[in-house]
Formats: structure tokens, sequence, C-alpha cells
């Protein structure tokens, strides 16, 4: 018998990335192994993303799209997974007759036995909110090859409500895992040959504060640290307001601390933050950035930067390069405002016309080039301990990943997978170095 097989298609972030793995992993269970080709599959399972504006109608034009391959009588089992498969629900299977299942973002515990009524023919969507108790048991464990490094989830969803995003809606109200499920979690993967573990979470240094843990999150981060064979931890993404300084203090005090922080200011301006409800200044955003500096002076930082929010003036927009300017961010990603309905501040007047929007997104985006050039101009001739995770672009090349979170390549064989290298850094590309033992 050969097994049944499964395509996905992943839109969206970090935690949508891990959910399609524990998806993959869910369905090893039911007899399904991947595909890259979903003209062959069994089941197309997409995994969506409601984040950005427009996402619905693109998720409804793609499953329109890869409905073809279910033509000719062909038994394929069609999934949609995710943000808009929560806020669509049953919607979906009512536009969409080629549509069998919805699994929305806290059923994923019902997929196998949804995926088994399918495979008899029935269709079925499932989106209810389970309460607070009950998800608390189900953040299971990613099963799988074992690999270099891992994400692990610490908490899922968001209380935070900024008034442009959807998240809360969609992924539901702030839980923070048990500590000693996750410390267990992150001891198996050690044990399985794991050297980096990155924790995971919608806003993961509010982990905690909600009572569901008596650990905070720094404490989290000095009890993984401890555990042998994890070499190196990340975590993302983190919330300004919540950047305590005790957590900052970890990265002084914490070796294995990745030496890269990826905090969000969305806008430099204090009248856009407002808006946004976002619960920090320019000024008290700046502070931690220093504070963090003053710790670990090595430290990169990445952002998200939104422009054209309603309101946003020149001098708005202005104050923001100007943050960038401070910050000087070795990366951003950065978008450019789009109402979500449902969101408060879809209720705002949208008032910054799409050609300002776009040129605002043109400035932003050539000034961040130049500050990724320029810092990583300055990474030449430094020596970064890289954990080699494969082969390089090149032939007889490897590459990995430094403790500051960028992409190294350079000089070396298969051997060195999974070790620490010290590499020094001779080459930088918008992306990635190049460098030699
Ligand atoms: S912190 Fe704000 S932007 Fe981030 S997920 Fe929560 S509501 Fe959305």
């Amino acid at each position: 018998m050969h097994d049944k097989l499964l395509y996905i298609e992943t839109f969206g972030c970090q935690m949508n990335v891990n959910d399609s793995e524990r998806i993959v992993s869910l369905l090893a269970d039911c007899g399904y192994v991947s595909t890259g080709d979903p003209s062959v599959a069994d089941m197309i399972l997409l995994n969506t993303c409601s984040v950005r504006g427009g996402a619905e109608e693109k998720v409804y034009n793609r499953l329109a799209n890869l409905r073809i391959y279910k033509r000719d009588g062909k038994k394929q089992i069609i999934a949609v997974g995710g943000c808009v498969a929560q806020q669509e629900g049953e919607e979906l299977l009512r536009r969409l007759p080629y549509v069998d299942l919805v699994v929305g973002t806290h059923n994923l515990h019902l997929l196998q036995e949804m995926v088994q009524s399918a495979e008899r023919g029935e269709r079925r969507s499932e989106t209810a909110f389970i309460d607070k108790e009950q998800r608390l048991d189900l953040f299971p464990s990613i099963k799988g090859e074992s690999r270099l490094s891992r994400f692990v989830t610490v908490m899922q969803g968001c209380d935070n409500f900024c008034s442009y995003c959807i998240v809360p809606y969609v992924r539901g109200r702030e839980i923070s895992r048990r500590s000693s499920d996750i410390l267990e979690e992150v001891r198996q993967l050690a044990d399985d040959g794991v050297r980096e573990v990155i924790l995971l979470g919608q806003n993961v240094n509010s982990y905690g504060l909600k009572g569901e843990s008596d650990f905070s999150f720094a404490e989290l981060l000095c009890r993984v640290a401890v555990i042998d064979g994890i070499e190196r931890i990340r975590f993302t993404t983190s919330h300004p307001k919540d950047m305590s300084d005790e957590l900052i203090s970890c990265f002084g005090d914490i070796a294995k601390l990745s030496g890269h922080i990826h905090l969000p200011a969305q806008s430099g301006s204090d009248f856009v933050l407002k808006q946004m409800g976002r619960g920090y200044t320019r000024q008290s955003y700046l502070e931690k950035i220093t504070k963090l500096r003053s710790v670990r002076p090595e430290i990169v930082v990445t952002g998200d930067i939104i422009v054209g929010f309603p309101g946003e003036s020149d001098v708005d927009f202005e104050l923001t390069l100007s943050l960038m300017e401070e910050v000087r961010y070795i990366d951003i990603f950065s978008f450019v405002y789009s109402p979500r309905p449902g969101t408060k501040a879809a209720a705002l007047n949208d008032d910054v016309s799409r050609e300002v929007k776009k040129s605002r997104l043109d400035r932003l985006m050539a000034l961040q080039r130049q500050h990724t050039r320029e810092i990583s101009q300055e990474m030449i001739d430094s020596v970064m301990s890289v954990l080699v995770e494969g082969e390089g672009k090149l032939p007889g090349q490897v590459s990995g990943k430094a403790n500051n979170g960028r992409i190294v390549n350079f000089p070396g064989d298969v051997s060195l997978i999974g070790s620490f290298v010290d590499v020094k850094i001779s080459k930088a590309y918008p992306n990635s170095f190049l460098g030699e033992r």
C-alpha cells in the first residue's frame, strides 16, 4: 500500500510555519507523507494568514486554482486551516463546494478525526474557541525527524488588541503554557540532538503575566539555558511594552541567548503609536534599545514598521525615519496600512492616499537598504559563531546561522553540520555573509 500524499501551503508568520509542522506531524499518524506536487496529492491543505488586507480573497483565488486537481472524479481532500479558516468558517464550505474541511486556530487537535470523516466523504468545519484550561493541554509537541534548531511554543494568542490587528480575534486570548511542559519538551529536544531552540509566541515576553505560569519569561530563559545540549536560545516575537529590565538583563547574563532581538516599533510618532494602541512611546522604545545595547553592545535589532496609518502626517512619517536612524535596524518588515474588517482602526478614516503610502514605503525601504548595507559592512572582519545547518549556496560551502541570526556561508564540508564554528566574515551581501574558518 502506498502512503497517502499531503500537499501543504503555508502563508504568514512563524506561528503558521510552526502549525504547519504540527499538521504534518499529526497527519503522519493518519498515513500521510508530504509532497511538493499538488497534482498528485491525496490531500491539499492551505494554512492561511489574515494579517494583510485582501487575505481572504487571495485564499479564495488560490483554492479556485487548486481545485483543478480535484476534477475528473479524483478523490482528493481540500482543507483550509489558519486565520482565514477561523474567520470564514462555514462560509468557506458554503461558497466552495469542493472544500472538505475547515479547521480553526484552536482546533488542530481535531484534525485527525476530521480527516477520517473527510475520507468517508463528510464535509466539516470546526472553529470554536476552546477555554484556557483545555488549551493548556493542547500544545502538542511536534514529532518527527530530529533537526538542529526547533521551535518551542511557549504561549499563544494575544490580549493587546492593537487597533489595526486581527490576531486577537482569530487566534484568541493569550495563554501561557506550563513551564514544566516547556522545559520537558526542551530536554527531549536536546536528547534528540537539537542544539538551538526558538521560543515562540505572538507576544513571548508577556509569558506568565496572566498567572498561568509561576515563572516570568526571563526566569524561563534562565531555566532553558541550563539544559545540557542546548547551546543557543532565540525567541520571537516580543512586544516593546513588555520588555522588562529583568528580560533585558538576560542579554548580559545568559551567554547562550542569541545576539538578536526582533522588537517591532510600528511607528516613530507618539500620535500614531497612540492611535495604534501600542502602549509605549517613542522615548520609552528608544530607552529599551539603549538598555539592550548597554548589556549586549553587539546586539542586532530587527523590527516591523507600518506606513500610512490613518492620520499619519508627513511629520509623523519623518519621525519614523528618524527613529530608524536612531535604532539602526539591520532589517525590518515594512507594511502599507490597510484596514482589517472588525478591528478598531477599520472605523478610522483611511485618509493617507495610495500614492503617499507607496512613496513613504519606497523612502522607508531605501533607508533600510542603506542601513542594512552599512551595518553589514561594519561586520566584515568580525568573527561569528555559526551553527552549521546544511550545505551552502555553492559547491564546497556549508551554511548556518550566526549568533545574531544572520546567514553565513563559508568553505567547509558536510561533516561540520551540527557543530558551532567560528567564522571570520569576509564579504557582506544584502541577506547573508561569506566568511572563512
Ligand atoms: S501585539 Fe498587537 S500587533 Fe501583535 S499580535 Fe497582538 S494585537 Fe496584533
